[in-house]
């Protein structure tokens, strides 16, 4: 979801990287899950979020839409999102102690939080928002070890390309007036990113590029 505001207001400022100290160490989050409630459509999942969730907890797609995951327009696309139950506006994944029962594949924005991406310039870093976390006293960190990730360049290298490829979905999509041509090629979108079955056994960067490689070629073909 891209923003337009002002970084000296939601960040200290800075910009870090991969191998940069933030103070983000919140004590494991200990009695808090305020970030996992009243988050309305802003957790939007990414393939590697989906990749990670279908593979991990052995669901398709089409059973995490049975509640947990709902889709919402983000600047013109399609995209899903983590749902909030309407019962106590929180997340689905959240358990009663109040503990994100699915922490090994939860979605990237959650290992992010309270850090953002600031793109510029055909790349991101990352900012620390200071209006986010309630925690005080937080301690330094490492952000290569705060998003528990593997594979740091090829996530990263990942991320650009994702970023990059919903801008010009959104600049095409925008351009044409065609509603039902609109509707296809989102379509397409959620199709070849989202709801063809990921393979967990595979590595999903190789997944994702290919998958990236054929999207490009039907736009090629379609002219758009
Ligand atoms: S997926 Fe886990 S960490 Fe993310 S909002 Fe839900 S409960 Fe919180
Ligand atoms: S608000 Fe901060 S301490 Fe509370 S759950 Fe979120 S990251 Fe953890």
């Amino acid at each position: 979801m891209k923003r337009n505001v002002d970084l000296a207001e939601i960040s200290d400022g800075k910009l870090y990287t991969e191998n940069d100290m933030a103070k983000l160490g919140c004590n494991d989050c200990e009695g808090c899950s305020a970030c996992c409630r009243g988050m309305g459509e802003s957790i939007i999942l990414d393939p590697l979020d989906i990749y990670r969730l279908t593979t991990g907890l052995g669901k398709s797609v089409e059973e995490l839409l049975q509640g947990a995951i709902e889709l919402h327009v983000v600047d013109g696309v399609i995209l899903p999102n983590i749902a909030m139950q309407s019962d106590r506006e929180a997340c689905a994944f959240l358990n009663e102690a109040g503990r994100c029962s699915i922490h090994p594949y939860r979605p990237g924005i959650c290992r992010l939080f309270p850090l953002g991406r600031y793109y510029a310039d055909g790349d991101y870093k990352y900012i620390l928002q200071v209006n986010e976390c309630v925690k005080g006293n937080r301690t330094k960190v490492k952000v290569d070890k705060w998003i528990d990730t593997p594979k740091v360049k090829e996530n990263h290298a990942y991320h650009v390309k994702w970023h990059y490829f919903l801008n010009h979905m959104e600049e095409i999509l925008s351009s044409i007036e065609d509603e039902n041509m609109v509707k296809q090629l989102n379509m397409v979108v959620l199709q070849m990113f989202y709801l063809s079955p990921y393979d967990g056994e595979m590595d999903f960067y190789e997944q994702f590029y290919a998958r990236m490689s054929r999207m490009e070629a039907f736009l090629q073909e379609a002219g758009v």
